[in-house]
């Protein structure tokens, strides 16, 4: 699975993780997370700002 982090603040949204608080559960993909979701952490970036992670 990919992770996508956030260009402003560095949160990373990881698809194994999900993100529960925001309604995604575990194993939710990207595509399923809908374009205008903004970052929980900063509030300011969308998911169309943020960047696959190479790990
Ligand atoms: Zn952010």
């Amino acid at each position: 699975m990919a992770a996508y982090v956030c260009p402003v603040c560095e949160y990373v949204y990881d698809e194994a993780e999900g993100a529960p608080r925001e309604g995604f559960p575990a194993g939710t993909v990207w595509e399923r997370v809908p374009d205008d979701w903004c970052c929980p952490d900063c509030g300011v970036r969308e998911k169309i700002d943020f960047d696959r992670k190479i790990s």
